[in-house]
């Protein structure tokens, strides 16, 4: 059944008065699941509007109230993870328990975002001059908006959202119009928590929307994850038109193996960052540095175990791998595959080709091995997000970390060794933003921040944890002085928070 999906305005489902929409697939059997709408100015503007007039109330409610309405919003999407895990797996294609592991990472933010009372806490500094004192507050921001890609359309949403909220801002979320469904079953979640109407907004889209968010006055942020083109495109416009932007862009991660690592380990390592979610993760691992005669030694391994992958639809629970995205992307890959072909990469697993009985017109790939890639193909400078792991071969540990500080992405690193001198060395030398060592994905936890470097984001704060909650709100400075104090009565009962 093809279903209508709408944007989430003011606390209820709206239309929208666009008359643009675009086709939903479940990427398993091919199928036409829904319908997004996608906003036009006029739609973004009555989001705005909504999230603007709930702001004032918002942002002068305690801290602590604000946090017991995300508390009960956590409870919620615990109580509704498998719901939402079978809504990923049936637009994006991700295997359940990946899905089920994005959530629970959504739900790590959610519970950082309800200890915003300490958070928000400000600095004191007591006679700065005589009878003077001076301290810090950070007040939210206003309206703020999130524009979100595919490959995460929970968990990375909920980097934002429960931050922005919980320190005093409305929201509006424009997620990836690929698999807009789960925004909105969390939008009501929001709603049953008890957020007042216009706190959390969806609106969904593309450009057009996008553009609407980015050109309008009311907007005062902007956070955007996904491609490093978009991302420079909205870090460069939100900044013509004032706004603060943090815009997390894409990946080419590697994982550098030296051959006193633990081999078998390092192989499960790599399959697993390699080809999970088919490889379109920010943090998927998609080149192998192979030093001295490591490549030897696990090469063979590397191939069997690609050839091996169970790829199927990702409800069956014995998947490790589902179908791609979408058809598009799956051409997209196609064309990197046969482009390391042409400039000479060795092609060791072709995943082409693949398909899945009795779901054959989903997006199926098989996973991809190369060997012999170098640093000038095209496979190895670009992003492909899809199941193909490039293997480079360098003689050195230095001749690694000289490759990767060459490259022009920055966001995940890992290291495999036994060696802890080197690894230090390697934290300490590596141009990345996220360092794994014997970790092959190393995505910081709620309180710890993600982002990567170079061309992996523009802005200077990261995603969630302090960054997130500075780059939510302003400092102000309030210096004061009191030539006589002021006599209060007696009180008798402990004070609360009202
Ligand atoms: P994308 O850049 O195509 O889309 C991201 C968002 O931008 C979507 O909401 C989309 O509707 C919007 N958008 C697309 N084209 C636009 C345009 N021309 N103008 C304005 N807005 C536009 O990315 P995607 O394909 O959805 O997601 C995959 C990419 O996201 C990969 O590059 C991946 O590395 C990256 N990513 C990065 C991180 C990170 O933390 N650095 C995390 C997840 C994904």
């Amino acid at each position: 059944m093809i279903q209508r999906i709408n944007h989430f305005i003011s606390g209820t489902v709206a239309p929208g008065s666009s008359e643009r929409f675009q086709d939903v697939t479940n990427p398993a059997t091919g199928e036409v699941t829904g319908q997004v709408a996608l906003a036009n100015a006029s739609d973004v503007d009555t989001a705005v509007a909504a999230a603007r007039e709930a702001f004032p109330a918002w942002a002068a409610m305690p801290p602590i109230r604000r946090a017991r309405l995300m508390n009960n919003f956590l409870q919620l999407v615990r109580e509704n993870k498998d719901a939402l895990a079978t809504l990923i797996t049936a637009e994006h294609g991700k295997v359940f328990t990946d899905a089920c592991g994005e959530v629970e990472r959504g739900i790590d933010i959610i519970e950082f975002a309800c200890g915003m009372p300490q958070l928000l806490k400000g600095d004191y500094t007591e006679q700065v001059s005589t009878g003077i004192d001076n301290w810090t507050v950070r007040q939210p921001l206003g309206v703020v908006a999130g524009i979100t890609p595919f490959n995460f359309p929970v968990m990375v949403p909920m980097w934002m959202f429960p931050v922005a909220i919980a320190a005093g801002n409305t929201f509006i979320l424009k997620p990836s119009p690929t698999d807009p469904t789960a925004a909105l079953f969390y939008a009501e979640l929001m709603k049953q928590a008890g957020f007042p109407d216009g706190v959390f907004n969806v609106v969904n889209g593309d450009k057009e929307a996008v553009d609407a968010l980015l050109e309008h006055d009311d907007v005062e942020a902007v956070s955007f994850v996904g491609s490093t083109p978009i991302a420079n495109y909205i870090y460069e416009r939100g900044a013509h038109f004032g706004k603060r932007v943090q815009a997390l862009g894409g990946a080419k991660n590697h994982m550098v193996v030296m051959p006193d690592a633990d081999l078998d380990k390092t192989v499960d390592a790599l399959i697993g960052a390699a080809y999970g979610s088919a490889g379109e993760r920010c943090m998927a691992i998609s080149v192998a540095v192979l030093v001295g005669n490591a490549g030897d030694q696990i090469i063979g391994q590397l191939a069997d175990r690609c050839r091996d992958l169970k790829i199927t639809d990702g409800m069956d629970l014995s998947a490790e791998m589902g179908p791609i995205v979408t058809a598009q992307a799956k051409a997209r890959i196609e064309g990197y595959i046969q482009s390391g072909v042409d400039e000479g990469a060795q092609l060791l697993v072709d995943g082409r080709g693949f398909a899945v009985e009795g779901h054959e017109n989903g997006f199926w790939l098989g996973g991809s091995l190369f060997d012999r890639v170098t640093e000038s193909m095209k496979i190895y400078q670009e992003e492909i997000f899809g199941p193909v792991l490039a293997c480079v071969r360098v003689d050195t540990f230095a001749e690694a970390v000289d490759l990767i500080n060459r490259h022009q992405f920055g966001n995940g690193v890992s290291l495999f060794t036994r060696d802890g001198n080197l690894a230090r060395e390697f934290g300490r030398q590596i141009q990345v933003g996220m360092v794994g060592i014997n970790v092959p994905i190393p995505v910081p936890m709620a309180w710890q921040g993600f982002g990567g470097w170079k061309k992996s984001l523009f802005g200077d704060m990261h995603a969630y944890g302090e960054e997130g909650v500075r780059f939510y709100t302003k400092q102000k400075s309030i210096m004061q002085r009191w030539p006589e104090s002021i006599e209060k009565g007696a009180e008798f009962t402990m004070p609360v928070a009202k």
